[in-house]
């Protein structure tokens, strides 16, 4: 009798007629005589909708009642789906986080498991229920609720799956699984049999949205291998998310991921003495300002340049912060450049294998598109380019890879 985690994404229990589909996806497991534990996230664009409902009432809603809101979407489709269950006559019940056992700090909307205590769910699914979890949500030591961040339903599977020791994680959404890019850019693209977690984290943190950055992490974590498949083709195998990917793909990229809505901001003949990018970034970061790529340049004369690239929504924040320092700084000016994207090449195999950086540059400058910034991990390589060929760079890439070829 294995023991399952699936998730439900919010499009995947979008509507009554969905709940109900997923409910005729648990009941076969069930009657097949799993031990299913269901997390789902909330309706559709329900949290959106909520959010925009409390920034109608206040302009600064406290963060404490934006969760509280914020845990009633994923409430409302447990108490559903397990409705749907009932009907077919399956015995289950629908929990809270908080009921759950989901344990987290107090950082309202973005909230850190700090642990999950199993002792009801253990109760639940021992008197042979199915036991429908809210997501994206937990409670913190003075039993306030708390929100885990967007996206977070993913991660309540995970950490589920790794805290009750589960067979697998089952991650149910509308795309067929990990796609080695995006195929509504790139239509040669398509879902991988498998990918290790260190390729998958650097997708996810790189623009590819089907799964969770902290999911993948804690899956690493607690080696809980996760399938990302599609909730409405029963017949598409999905992906496998695990430790080792293929043997034989180690040797290859395995996806590329891309971001719009980059800006790039560069400080321009910035004395170079020790302490000058403490003296940047620590304001930057006292401001909100999420910094992501840097790079100083070699100097010349004693004057060097920064550069680094921030969301498009915080470049003002970003200016108006650095023009401040430029007294302080000794620096002569602030230039940027608001309309940017960023296009990664991601594969375990560059750690070893020269020629992968050649060969990005090398197509992307045959598509005629300018490389702005270059970042790179062992397993990675971005290129900032205009938002304007994103997409080009992505599909050049594409094929240049041979991504599109079968594994
Ligand atoms: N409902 C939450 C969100 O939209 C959490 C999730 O979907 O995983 O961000
Ligand atoms: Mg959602």
């Amino acid at each position: 009798m294995a023991l399952i985690v699936q998730k439900y994404g919010g499009s995947s229990v979008g509507s009554a007629d969905r709940i109900r589909n997923v409910a005729r996806r648990i009941e076969a497991r069930a009657a097949a005589g799993d031990r299913v534990v269901a997390v789902v996230s909330a309706m559709g664009d329900k949290t959106d909708e909520l959010i925009v409902l409390a920034r109608d009432i206040s302009k600064s809603p406290p963060a404490r009642e934006m969760d509280v809101l914020l845990s009633t979407g994923e409430i409302v489709s447990s108490a559903l789906l397990s409705m749907a269950l009932h009907e077919l006559g399956r015995d289950t019940i629908s929990l809270t986080g908080a009921q759950a056992g989901i344990r987290t700090d107090a950082v309202y909307g973005r909230a850190r498991i700090t642990g999950i205590d199993t002792e009801r769910l253990e109760r639940e699914l021992a008197m042979g229920r199915v036991v429908i979890v809210a997501g994206f949500q937990g409670v913190s030591e003075d039993f306030d609720v708390t929100t885990i961040g967007r996206g977070g339903s993913d991660t309540t599977a995970v950490a589920l799956a790794a805290a009750l020791h589960a067979d697998t994680c089952e991650i149910y959404t509308d795309v067929a699984g990990v796609y080695t890019a995006d195929p509504r850019v790139c239509p040669g693209a398509r879902p991988l049999r498998d990918i290790n977690y260190e390729e998958m984290l650097e997708l996810a943190t790189t623009g590819a949205r089907v799964m969770h950055a902290r999911a993948v992490e804690v899956g690493a974590i607690y080696d809980v291998e996760i399938l990302v498949a599609s909730s409405f083709d029963a017949e598409a195998p999905g992906t496998i998310i695990r430790r080792e990917a293929t043997m034989e793909q180690s040797n290859k990229v395995r996806g590329i991921a891309h971001q719009d809505h980059i800006a790039k901001v560069t400080v321009r003949a910035v004395p170079d003495r020790p302490g000058i990018a403490a003296q940047l970034f620590e304001p930057l970061a006292s401001a909100g300002v999420s910094v992501d790529t840097i790079v100083q340049n070699a100097s010349v004369e004693d004057l060097t340049d920064m550069t680094f690239t921030v969301a498009q929504g915080d470049l003002g924040a970003a200016i108006k912060t650095v023009e401040g320092l430029l007294p302080t700084l000794g620096a002569r000016e602030v230039v940027s450049d608001p309309d940017l994207g960023a296009v990664s090449i991601v594969g375990t195999g560059m750690a070893t294998t020269p020629g992968y950086a050649a060969r990005m540059f090398r197509t992307l400058f045959e598509q005629g598109i300018n490389i702005e910034l270059i970042s790179t991990s062992e397993i990675r390589i971005t290129c900032i380019v205009a938002s304007s060929r994103v997409g080009d760079a992505v599909r050049a890439l594409h094929e240049a890879f041979a991504l599109d070829q079968a594994d």
